[in-house]
């Protein structure tokens, strides 16, 4: 497929003294880079490829590239993806990365494989402003967006560290799901920009139901969406009504479920091929929103929507006071949504022995906002007591 990319919204200006980091840009804007540089678009694929494909960030290893241009790369440009701190392989598979960006902060990416799928979990974000009440992220605060190059290097980054980045590579990345750190649609250009990478066919060459894009519900950004994308779009709901939603994720006071669903469903509704269905994310909270009038309420909420509801046991952390849903609960509440005709999943819990479960993902976070004075911090003991 042709991903749409993003158009420039500034002309580039190229300037000797501070070399730009050609990795997260989008194929726009890399013509727009080598066009001023008096070379033809067909350069933008060529640097794709060894890029994203092989793996090469050396200039001067990119064979079909001249030596003149070469040189002029590297004197104004450079491709430099965020760095690994630490990785820790779970018994089941799973792979956590710790990836230190700038402002000495970190975020984390997790790898989950599971049969022929193998799922990329990617953040957006330094923390997260947002606050819901049962994420680990949020408890953290905020630093800052993390630019198109830190998160499509966190892709890169684990396609590197299984070989994936050469000829016959394996395919071990199938998916990529932008649910790790922070919310995506607050930090909307960078995100488009690397998601349209993992897409693109001299990138990664993911399809667009292959790649998707979780939000807590910032509306205005839903409804920009499609005009940039295609991607697979999954709702983080949590409750039936606005009355809890309110209590779980906050944003709900200013968008609420009634215009969170509307502007989810237009996006679907104008993807080019409009059979496919939002992903409905539920985390049952034990005595939360885990009881049988709540999937009730649920099954009736959503009935003029085309969805997938994926029910995730909470995954408790230090600092709060929810609990993991009983068994009992879970199935209960699963089976009245089957039998109220939806396919709905459980989402296992995996990477547990390292803290890679939704909602673990913590990372290290200068936090710029007073939320972490105000929680304290949070004991995990990945980044120190695990070893790599
Ligand atoms: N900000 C985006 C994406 C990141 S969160 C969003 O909220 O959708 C990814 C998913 O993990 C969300 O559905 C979120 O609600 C869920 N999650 C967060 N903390 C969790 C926890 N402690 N246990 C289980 N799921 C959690
Ligand atoms: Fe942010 Fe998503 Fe966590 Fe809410 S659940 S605080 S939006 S990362």
């Amino acid at each position: 497929m042709s991903p749409i990319d993003t158009p420039l919204s500034a002309p580039l200006v190229i300037v000797s003294d501070a070399r730009v980091n050609l990795l997260g840009f989008s194929q726009a804007k890399l013509e727009a880079f080598f066009a001023e540089l008096g070379e033809k678009p067909f350069r933008a694929q060529q640097l794709m490829k060894w890029v994203h494909q092989l793996g090469v960030l050396d200039f001067d290893a990119m064979s079909n590239i001249s030596k003149p241009l070469r040189e002029t790369l590297k004197r104004l440009a450079e491709l430099r993806p965020p760095e690994v701190l630490q990785q820790w392989d779970s018994q089941d598979g799973t792979r956590k990365f710790l990836i230190g960006v700038s402002g000495g902060n970190a975020v984390e990416a997790v790898y989950i494989p599971e049969g022929e799928r193998g799922t990329l979990c990617v953040s957006s974000q330094v923390g997260c402003s947002l606050d819901c009440s049962f994420c680990a992220t949020g408890k953290q605060g905020f630093n800052r967006d993390l630019t198109a190059a830190e998160i499509i290097g966190q892709v890169w980054l684990a396609a590197k560290s299984f070989g994936q980045l050469s000829e016959k590579g394996p395919r071990k990345i199938t998916n990529v799901v932008m649910m790790g750190m922070g919310e995506p649609l607050l930090n909307f250009d960078n995100v488009v920009d690397a998601m349209n990478l993992m897409m693109h066919d001299f990138a990664y060459g993911l399809s667009k139901r292959r790649v998707t894009l979780s939000t807590s519900g910032v509306v205005p950004m839903l409804d920009k969406l499609g005009e940039h994308t295609d991607v697979s779009l999954a709702i983080s709901l949590h409750a039936p009504t606005d009355a809890l939603r309110n209590e779980l994720v906050p944003i709900n006071r200013k968008y609420p479920i009634a215009q969170l669903l509307a502007s989810a469903q237009r996006y679907i509704q104008g993807l080019p091929d409009n059979h496919r269905k939002i992903t409905i994310e539920y985390t049952l909270i034990d005595q939360v929103n885990d009881r049988p009038e709540h999937a009730v309420a649920l099954a009736e909420l959503l009935k003029e929507i085309p969805v997938k509801i994926n029910l995730i046991p909470f995954n408790p952390f230090q600092l709060s006071n929810y609990k993991r849903v009983s068994n009992n609960a879970l199935r209960r509440f699963q089976t009245i949504l089957i039998e109220a005709g939806y396919t709905t999943t459980i989402r296992t819990t995996r990477g547990d022995d390292i803290d890679a479960a939704c909602g673990q993902l913590a990372g290290e976070v200068n936090d710029i906002t007073r939320r972490s004075q105000r929680y304290g911090t949070l004991g995990f003991p990945s980044s120190s007591a695990l070893q790599p």
